[in-house]
């Protein structure tokens, strides 16, 4: 499930974190040519960006237009792209592109049928032909935009980009926004420069307040394992100050007593045994989430916790006006003592 508040907040995060520390290519200057933008992602497929920066005016000195390129032949084509590395790939791949723009007598696609009809369709450079020619709002997915969403919002087992709907979906609707282009950039920049495939930096990173794989890392409970109970704060209620807040604890290991929620919580499906209490979930919200029926009950006991679980409860209650903040992990057995 992805929050809408996670969404906001990336945007909004990385937008910010773009305007200081955006990196500057040839390829995202203003009024670059449709052959530049093309080549530019042929070029930058699977290649680190700085590499490509590096070996950018090689390579369009050479070759700065259609009708030089379509000049040289796929030997040529190796021999300069060599440095770059995948150089077979490439060559074969631009060979392909122009050998087709010949016999449409240089008319590029000019919609996403056609588009996906061409040579140019493989995902990523038709994402970037829809963004940077078709003026669409597409996401430049590859594997590093793949790796900060994932962490991010999922924090699942990685999967092929090509082939994860998911996240080709959730990319497309983190990445709808006015400026997307400049979204896209952010990503990709953070994704270079921060949420780095090894050794991600998440202790300087803007995102880390709502991150899971942050939020998963930096926790040590696990299903089974007592135990997440809320801190109960008589002085402290942000829906209705003066009014104690009446919940003890959401999930804890001790007892057995799988109460349910407060009215209308969501919480992930593995979190709630429905065979031996089928009437606690009103309805399914998706694949991973129910959400269960309104209760009487304030004070929640359940015998495991799941990760997924406690992310929900804290998107939950942030939604609410409570804070995070308020709430943090004790005993449960210590809290029924203080308050019973
Ligand atoms: S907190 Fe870490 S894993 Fe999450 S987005 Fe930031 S750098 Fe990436």
């Amino acid at each position: 499930m992805v929050y809408r508040n996670d969404v906001k907040y990336f945007r909004k995060k990385l937008l910010a974190w773009f305007d200081d520390n955006k990196r500057y290519f040839p390829w995202r200057r203003e009024g670059i040519s449709n052959y530049e933008i093309i080549l530019s992602e042929i070029l930058l497929q699977r290649t680190k960006a700085e590499t490509v920066a590096k070996y950018y005016n090689v390579f369009f000195n050479k070759y700065p237009n259609w009708d030089s390129l379509i000049q040289a032949t796929e030997k040529d084509l190796e021999a300069i792209l060599r440095p770059l590395g995948l150089y077979k790939h490439r060559a074969k791949r631009i060979m392909k592109i122009v050998k087709e723009l010949k016999e449409k007598d240089g008319e590029l696609p000019k919609t996403k049928v056609e588009l996906q009809e061409s040579s140019l369709s493989t995902l990523y450079i038709a994402n970037a032909f829809e963004l940077f020619i078709l003026k669409k709002r597409a996401p430049l997915l590859d594997v590093n935009m793949a790796r900060v969403l994932n962490r991010y919002f999922h924090f699942r087992e990685f999967r092929d980009v090509r082939n994860d709907i998911e996240l080709q979906e959730l990319s497309q609707d983190v990445i709808n926004v006015r400026n997307c282009k400049k979204l896209n950039w952010a990503i990709i920049d953070y994704a270079a420069s921060v949420c780095k495939s090894r050794r991600p930096q998440c202790n300087i990173c803007v995102l880390k307040k709502r991150c899971k794989y942050y939020f998963f890392q930096n926790d040590s409970l696990e299903v089974g394992e007592p135990q997440l109970s809320i801190y109960y704060d008589e002085k402290r209620n942000y829906n209705n100050p003066g009014k104690p807040i009446k919940l003890l604890s959401l999930f804890s290991g001790c007892g057995g007593m799988d109460l349910g929620f407060e009215g209308g919580f969501i919480v992930h499906k593995n979190s709630v045994n429905t065979t031996l209490n089928p009437d606690y979930v009103e309805k399914e919200v998706d694949k991973n989430y129910v959400k269960l029926r309104p209760t009487k009950f304030q004070t929640v006991f359940a015998n495991d916790i799941i990760n997924t679980a406690k992310y929900a409860w804290v998107n939950y209650f942030e939604k609410r006006g409570y804070s995070p903040e308020i709430y943090h992990v004790e005993s449960i057995v210590n809290l029924v003592k203080q308050h019973k």
